[in-house]
């Protein structure tokens, strides 16, 4: 496929838009970032006027696939009535009710707009309902792009310390110093140590660590760290903003049968529009009504709102669920055989909304083993995907929509064949 008029409008427009991109995950993309014109079910259209079946899925939001029906039409609705208000709409109730309906975690609920947002609020509420100031977190976990959070996400410098003992190390220049402590995940004996000094407000992870690596969680570590942090008076945040939704309607906790204290959604929740939510038990979450300050013009904006009932009340229904499940199980199931095939070590993890390839023959437990896997043969494998019209994030993660077909998954797997095969090269 050619994508020269992508490449030269990144181009004419780097002089105005830093490299021509409004977020650091969209720069770095081979063979370079692309220009969209139309986004619809399971199809992106760019400016070449490529047709690309979609795994990016907006990063994971678009859960029913691109413009479903009943979320288009709930916020053109929306739109004939208002679009802000600076006070409550029916609407925000209604979201709060689906969350609670669904999240085993939420019995209070406060909207916000982007998961990073959101775990900024959620580790303020930690500090003071707990009246502690050091959060841990794990390498690797990727918990939004604020300071107190962005700290050992990336591969890390040879600097990074022991395994046991990691040093924190900053994702960004110009970024502050955070009172933060990292561990390695999936060592429940690790944590629960660091616990006895009773100096942690909180605890965040993801449950499934899918954003640097597709890694599961031991049997038993999830239970070890809620047991943890109960008897050090820690509070455990589940930062479910790519499981939620995806790992099933409950999340990754109804799934594991863990409840953490916390929760923070994002992504799915609204397919699309940008609405995050803080969720978790009424102790902590009521420090929102008192001294912990969490605001935004645009928090509970009437159309994302809207958006956000219409795109719950699907996935109450069920209905999204059993379509990915079909299909996404056929999608991995045939991965397994096209990599088995082809004679490469591959693994295929997760669950079929949301999955990681790896080019990595052994399960890893942690983060710096997750570096074991080949990841650069990966990111030629996703660059020659997208060269045969299937876009795959170049890190491993694959998101799958209610709006995929067979179709979509057979060309998927041909494209897959033919670049094991060295046919696309
Ligand atoms: N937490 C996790 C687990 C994420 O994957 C992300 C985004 N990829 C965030 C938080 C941050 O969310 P946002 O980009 O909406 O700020």
């Amino acid at each position: 496929m050619r994508f020269t008029a992508s490449r030269q409008r990144i181009e004419d427009a780097s002089d105005l838009v830093v490299n021509g991109v409004n977020s650091a995950f969209r720069q770095g993309i081979r063979p370079h970032p692309l220009v969209f014109t139309a986004a619809d079910g399971a199809i992106l259209t760019d400016l070449d006027g490529n047709h690309l079946i979609d795994y990016f899925l907006g990063m994971g939001p678009m859960l029913l696939g691109h413009r479903p029906p009943p979320v288009v039409a709930a916020a053109r609705q929306a739109l004939d009535r208002s679009i802000l208000v600076a006070g409550q709409t029916e609407a925000e109730y209604a979201a709060a009710q689906l969350l609670a309906d669904l999240i085993p975690s939420a019995e209070q609920v406060r909207f916000a707009l982007s998961g990073s947002e959101a775990v900024h609020a959620a580790l303020r509420v930690a500090r003071a309902h707990t009246g502690r100031s050091t959060v841990l977190k794990f390498e690797g976990h990727y918990h939004g792009w604020f300071d107190n959070v962005l700290w050992s996400v990336a591969p890390e410098p040879a600097d990074a310390g022991p395994r046991e003992a990691p040093i924190p190390v900053p994702g960004s220049a110009g970024q502050q110093p955070a009172d933060v402590a990292v561990l390695p995940w999936n060592d429940a004996g690790l944590l629960a140590e660091r616990l006895r000094r009773h100096d942690v407000a909180a605890v965040i992870m993801e449950p499934v660590m899918f954003n640097n690596a597709g890694i599961l969680p031991l049997p038993g570590y999830l239970e070890a760290a809620r047991a943890a942090c109960d008897e050090t008076g820690t509070l455990l945040i589940f930062d479910e903003v790519i499981t939620g939704f995806r790992v099933s309607a409950g999340g990754a906790q109804r799934e594991f049968g863990v409840t953490p204290d916390l929760t923070i959604l994002g992504k799915a929740l609204a397919n699309g529009f940008p609405v995050a939510a803080l969720v978790g038990r009424r102790g902590p979450m009521s420090q929102l009504g008192g001294a912990v300050l969490h605001g935004g013009t645009y928090n509970t904006q009437s159309v994302a709102m809207a958006a956000t009932v219409a795109t719950l009340t699907e996935i109450a229904g069920g209905e999204p669920y059993r379509r990915i499940d079909q299909v996404g199980k056929r999608l991995m199931d045939g991965l397994r055989k096209e990599f088995a095939d082809a004679g490469v070590d591959a693994r295929i993890v997760g669950w079929p909304a949301v999955f990681q390839v790896r080019l990595d023959p052994v399960p890893p437990r942690d983060y710096r083993e997750g570096l074991r896997a080949d990841r650069a043969r990966y990111a030629d494998l996703a660059a020659a995907l997208l060269d045969l019209g299937v876009r795959v994030l170049p890190r491993g993660t694959w998101f799958v929509s209610a709006a995929h077909e067979d179709e979509h998954v057979d060309r998927t797997l041909a494209a897959v064949r033919a670049v094991l095969a060295g046919r696309a090269e």
